[in-house]
């Protein structure tokens, strides 16, 4: 079983919580619902960024 996005790190639209460690995630998912708040993430390439800053700074 293989990662559709290797060495990504998923983190919570919401509340930052990491996904990637919650039980049961499957990048192979579209749609994440994190367990810590119930913000369903979308989970696609469009929303990788390459570091935290990125994705602040691009939130504008
Ligand atoms: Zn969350």
């Amino acid at each position: 079983m293989s990662e559709r996005f290797p060495g990504i790190d998923w983190f919570c639209d919401r509340c930052g919580a990491s996904l990637d460690t919650q039980p049961g995630f499957d990048d192979h998912k579209y749609i994440w619902r994190c367990i810590e708040c119930g913000h369903k993430n979308s989970i696609s390439s469009t929303n990788i960024y390459d570091s935290h800053e990125d994705y602040w700074n691009g939130k504008e």
